[in-house]
């Protein structure tokens, strides 16, 4: 196959041209016309893409505990999923607060700047504080709590509720596997067929992935960029140590941690990992959602990676909402540069606050786009840094957003090579768009 044709090729020219695309726009002065445009494009595609999770989630689980018919087995995987997405998390955390700390991006920042971002961007910090505040006002156990759905109905139509989807498809999975074979036979075949289904729908939607990807692109440059490329290339030169490293930061995890993951417990190499699932990387990267890109991750997973979807079924739903190894990263740079930018010194102590309320929020955050800078404003609040200081960041974290989510996704990706390796599990590796 000629390389052009290859599908990651394909999503990587979408996006370039994208990008060019944005650029000339905002250059042009058309940004009004790529926002009408070309923008639906992309929502129509972020959007099949969100039509398909729950139904994904509840099919492909059920028909994973059915065929697990195991339940010690599904709580020792559950288990062990749950400790290593902890551990992940908790180094990511730490390689992130070792980056700030040395490169001291904040300390950076001439006075000018800064006074210059809070003012520009002073009025946007509201809402997301407004948003921070509410969930502060609850209990600390209301995450227990909002697992556990009062209705199916409510549950399934809200995407940001798919940990409750993933509770409903456990109970019934566990339910068909306590009631004799011949009664249950005809809801696990509907779950199956219906898994195979969606598999299929997940196939069509990625043909149009390019398209999709371009649109995507295009209007994240032109949001950022509006009608003046030159203002949002000072922003990024001023913020450029920041960013720089939230990237090392991201790269060193991804490259240290999920590698020696891989030693541990699998004999995969980082390499063939990425080729198997690159696509997903690259959806994650366009769609800054991991909930969006779940159905990708959970195919590629299972079709490229030989991950049995006994253990992908669970790990990744799971993954999408409380693993984000690359959001928790980030969360420690940025409020450590905040506060290096505010000329406050951090104590050890409020380092370690980092780690906790960082491993905190990012369980917290939705796999959506920006749900990683609502969720910093807690870590801001724990250590005492004002947050206003958000201001600062807000205007590159589109862009960061793209990164922390490819990150996030391969993180879940990872685990669950690891967890199948772990329960024999795990198939060959297959590059079928090669
Ligand atoms: N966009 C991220 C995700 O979907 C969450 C975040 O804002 O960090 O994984």
């Amino acid at each position: 196959m000629a390389w052009y044709k290859k599908l990651h090729w394909k999503i990587i020219i979408g996006l370039v041209l994208g990008l060019i695309w944005g650029l000339i726009s905002s250059a042009t002065g058309t940004a009004d016309f790529t926002t009408n445009y070309i923008r639906p494009f992309g929502t129509i595609f972020v959007d099949l893409l969100k039509l398909i999770a729950v139904p994904l989630i509840l099919a492909s689980l059920v028909v994973g505990i059915t065929s697990l018919n195991d339940m010690a087995k599904l709580s020792r995987m559950g288990g062990k999923t749950i400790a290593i997405y902890m551990i992940t998390t908790t180094f990511a955390i730490t390689i992130g607060l070792s980056v700030v700390n040395i490169m001291q991006p904040g300390k950076a920042l001439p006075e000018e700047t800064r006074l210059n971002l809070m003012e520009s961007y002073g009025e946007n910090v509201e809402e997301r504080d407004e948003a921070a505040r509410e969930l502060l006002e609850q209990s600390p156990l209301q995450f227990l709590v909002d697992i556990v759905p009062e209705n199916v109905f409510e549950a399934a139509s809200d995407n940001s509720n798919m940990l409750q989807v993933v509770f409903i498809a456990i109970l019934l999975g566990i339910g068909l596997i306590n009631i004799p074979m011949q009664k249950g036979a005809v809801l696990i075949n509907f779950f199956d067929s219906l898994n195979d289904v969606i598999i299929r729908i997940v196939d069509f939607i990625m043909k149009t992935a390019p398209y999709g990807v371009f649109a995507l692109m295009a209007a994240v440059i032109v949001d950022l960029a509006g009608d003046d490329l030159s203002q949002a290339l000072n922003l990024l030169r001023a913020l450029g140590w920041y960013c720089l490293a939230v990237i090392i930061g991201l790269m060193l995890h991804v490259f240290i941690v999920y590698s020696s993951l891989f030693k541990l417990f699998s004999k995969m190499r980082l390499i063939d990992f990425f080729r198997a699932i690159r696509p997903a990387i690259l959806l994650g990267f366009s769609t800054s959602s991991s909930a969006a890109t779940l159905p990708v991750t959970m195919e590629r997973v299972e079709k490229n990676l030989g991950v049995n979807d006994e253990v992908s079924s669970f790990v990744l739903p799971v993954g999408a909402t409380i693993n984000m190894d690359g959001t928790s990263l980030y969360q420690a740079v940025a409020a450590v540069f905040i506060a290096q930018a505010l000329g406050m010194d951090l104590t050890i102590a409020q380092q370690l606050t980092i780690v906790l309320t960082a491993t905190l929020a990012s369980i917290g955050a939705a796999g959506v786009p920006g749900a990683g800078i609502i969720m910093l404003v807690i870590v801001l609040q724990a250590i005492q840094v004002p947050v206003e200081g958000i201001a600062l960041i807000l205007g590159v974290d589109r862009i960061l957003d793209m990164l922390r989510t490819a990150v996030n996704i391969t993180g879940d990706a990872a685990v669950s090579v690891a967890v199948a390796h772990t329960e024999g599990l795990l198939g060959d590796l297959h590059f079928d768009d090669e």
